[in-house]
């Protein structure tokens, strides 16, 4: 029988690419793409796949109980990859609420679903949760986390991914309901929203325009190029052992100000501009607060157990988003200024 896999935050950054990736993979999996359309949510990101025979979108918001018991009711997923969120940092600062609210409730309702649908009956069942490395919290100079580390969060957006986390493994330990989480450093790559670090500054870069850097620009992060995310994704949905977890991360560091000097010294050779001409524009501002001075991930155990490497490297990684922006001004224009937001009634009338 065919196997129904229903993916939540598909026209969001990550989730665009597992929905492609497994649209294109599996062409005997439905796909149902369930995602709020918040302003991280993009159906222009999917316009090549969307005609797919085995392509399903719903715009449904995960926090709203009755609407998603009434997809499972309908759609009956034998698997859930659950990435729909509340995601930038800066964001939970404001506003912590909607991040409880989307991104633990929702988990929640998630959850709830999938346990009443499937009963008890496990078989062939999976409910896959997309979390992050800012669970653990800050790293010093030295170390990695693994997935023993403890959590820690610092943030509400950490904070609310921990907890929902937390809930993901109550309900693998109190239901036995098949669960696995993998815990990923930033991804990067095509389709990312431009508050994000690397898209804002190949924005600020193109239009000339200052790029803003957080204190002193010594903040470290993972990174992980998108295409290889969705790759983990698929390889831990199908291939891990229920209840386990895995943390996945690109095996490369980098301080903020260096990676923006590389995206600097890149976008001036790509542009064709004076060399140096991309870093004067760099501007330090004031920092965020609770800002975690370093992640960093040891991605052995996919690595071993699972065989899953990164395919490119940060720099080549970086090549091919740079290329992929200055291909696409107008889908960076079209995000910068709100009119993709009008995509979904275009495409799919109004509701
Ligand atoms: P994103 O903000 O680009 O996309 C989130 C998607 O979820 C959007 O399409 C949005 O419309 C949808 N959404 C938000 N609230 C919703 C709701 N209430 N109901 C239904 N849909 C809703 O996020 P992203 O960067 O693609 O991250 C996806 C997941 O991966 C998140 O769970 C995030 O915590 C996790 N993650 C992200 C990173 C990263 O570097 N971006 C790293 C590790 C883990």
């Amino acid at each position: 029988m065919r196997k129904t896999i229903l993916i939540t935050g598909g026209a969001g950054f990550i989730g665009s690419h597992v929905v492609r990736h497994f649209v294109l993979k599996y062409a005997d999996y439905r796909i149902i793409n369930v995602d709020a359309l918040t302003y991280a949510g993009n159906l222009a990101n999917l316009h090549d796949i969307e005609q797919k025979e085995n392509y399903i979108f719903c715009k449904a918001d995960i926090t709203d109980k009755s609407l998603i018991d009434s997809l499972f009711d309908q759609y009956q997923p034998d698997g859930v990859i659950h990435l729909a969120a509340e995601s930038h940092v800066d964001r939970s600062i404001t506003d912590p609420l909607s991040f409880v609210k989307t991104n633990v409730l929702g988990t929640v309702n998630l959850l709830e679903a999938a346990k009443r649908i499937w009963n008890n009956d496990y078989a062939g069942k999976r409910f896959h949760h997309i979390s992050t490395d800012e669970v653990f919290g800050s790293l010093g100079e030295s170390g990695l986390f693994t997935e023993t580390s403890s959590y820690d969060p610092h943030s509400p957006y950490s904070a609310s991914k921990a907890s929902s986390d937390h809930f993901v493994r109550a309900y693998q330990d109190t239901y036995g309901l098949p669960t696995v989480i993998t815990n990923c450093s930033n991804n990067y790559g095509p389709n990312h929203f431009p508050e994000k670090l690397i898209p804002l500054c190949i924005h600020q870069i193109i239009h000339n325009k200052p790029i803003p850097i957080y204190g002193d620009g010594k903040y470290t992060r993972d990174w992980l190029y998108v295409l290889d995310h969705a790759l983990a994704i698929d390889l831990v949905f199908h291939q891990a052992k229920d209840g386990s977890s895995y943390n996945v991360g690109g095996f490369n560091e980098w301080k903020n100000i260096d990676l923006v000097k590389e995206l600097c010294q890149q976008m001036d050779q790509k542009l064709q501009r004076e060399t140096g001409s991309s870093e004067k524009l760099i501007t330090y501002v004031k920092d965020r607060p609770g800002h975690d001075l370093r992640y960093a991930i040891d991605a052995s155990k996919i690595k071993d157990e699972l065989g899953w490497t990164p395919s490119v490297t940060f720099e080549e990684g970086l090549s091919l988003t740079i290329d992929w922006f200055l291909n696409n001004q107008e889908w960076l224009d079209q995000v910068s200024s709100g009119e993709y937001q009008s995509y979904y009634e275009k495409h799919y009338g109004k509701q």
